[in-house]
């Protein structure tokens, strides 16, 4: 195992102006780091304009980078998950093919990793080049999503981050197929810290992801990591039900005491309101369970290690000593180990 090799992994789909700008700054970047194995991944994501050629240009010229194609566009996620696949050993940083995440930043990213950190993500304080309705749509979002989830996702953060050898390693233990990477990153844990920088605009072209597309993406995100909406059915139905059951009680002591001009109405609204609300209380039911086997067919591992120290059985002494040490440095302990 090496321990110094950094990897810099970039999805690119139809990022042919971007790129021939882009690569110079990475590589630039990589070159001021002193003593490190460095890489470059590019994954041309089903490109259909001249990635794939202007990225082999890049892979005859350098033999640290690495070219990776799709069979067609799959997605950024399932991108980025194809190029992780194939980080062996490596600390990895993802950043946008267009430019916006600047590769300038990364000897920060490394400096956090060399802290001892194994997620240190970026967090836009500006989004250049970018509409207030994307800007208000991905603040709702953040929220929205961080009141829902359990897993920590931050805010404002997108995928520009560098992830330690052993956080890759739990990552790719996650093999569910809707992949919210954000969400992963999230939910491996591990000490995270973010840096704030300036996302700049686009070198070239236009967004991918446009507000339909974003809005699919937000709803993946939602269902990918809560159950909270199939639990809006029992709360509804609880609701109903009581509701329901009140006035169907209404109904018939109205009817019992002043009796009813439509004869039989008492009796069919009451039933209709009652099966209603025991009908949605049920789906309510069945969606607590279905949430239930929705975790479960994920197979993610049920935890992961950050540090184990075992009792070594020798004097209290020794063991004092390594208690102070373990925080302040920490000598690479095995990648997550799963259930
Ligand atoms: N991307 C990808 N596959 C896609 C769409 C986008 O690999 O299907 C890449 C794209 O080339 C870029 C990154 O994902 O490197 C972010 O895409 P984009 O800039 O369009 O998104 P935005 O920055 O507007 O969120
Ligand atoms: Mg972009």
């Amino acid at each position: 195992m090496n321990p110094d090799r950094l990897t810099v992994l970039v999805a690119a789909y139809n990022e042919a102006a971007s790129l021939p700008v882009l690569h110079p700054r990475i590589l630039s970047a990589l070159d001021a780091l002193a003593g490190f194995d460095t890489r470059v991944l590019y994954v041309d994501d089903g490109s259909r304009d001249a990635t794939w050629t202007v990225l082999q240009q890049f892979a005859a010229r350098d033999t640290r980078v690495s070219v990776l194609r799709l069979s067609r566009n799959f997605g950024k996620e399932a991108a980025l998950t194809a190029g992780l696949d194939r980080i062996e050993d490596s600390a990895v940083v993802i950043l946008d093919a267009d430019g916006q995440d600047p590769p300038e930043l990364i000897g920060q990213f490394v400096a956090k990793w060399r802290e001892g950190f194994d997620d240190v993500y970026g967090t836009r304080i500006e989004r250049e080049g970018e509409g207030w309705i994307k800007r208000a749509t991905a603040h709702v979002f953040y929220r929205v999503i961080g009141r829902l989830s359990n897993t920590p996702i931050p805010a404002d953060t997108g995928d520009f981050r560098l992830l330690s050898p052993r956080a890759v390693a739990a990552l790719r233990e996650l093999r569910e197929r809707h992949r919210f990477m954000k969400g992963l990153f999230g939910w491996i844990g591990f000490n995270r810290t973010s840096i704030a920088y300036q996302r700049e605009s686009r070198l070239a072209g236009a967004s991918k992801f446009n507000l339909w597309r974003l809005w699919n993406f937000a709803i993946e995100g939602i269902t990918s990591f809560s159950t909270a909406p199939l639990r809006l059915s029992t709360y509804l139905g609880v609701l109903t039900a009581l509701v329901a059951f009140v006035y169907g009680i209404w109904i018939i002591v109205k009817a019992m005491l002043w009796g009813d001009p439509v004869a039989g109405w008492p009796t069919m609204m009451s039933v209709i309101l009652f099966l209603g609300g025991t009908q949605l209380v049920a789906l309510g039911l069945i969606g607590e369970y279905l949430g239930r086997l929705y975790e479960e067919s994920k197979r993610r591992p049920l935890y992961l290690i950050d540090e184990w120290h075992p009792a070594t059985g020798v004097s209290s002494e020794l063991v004092s000593q390594t208690e102070g040490g373990s925080h302040a440095q920490r000598t690479a302990p095995a990648p997550g180990e799963s259930a």
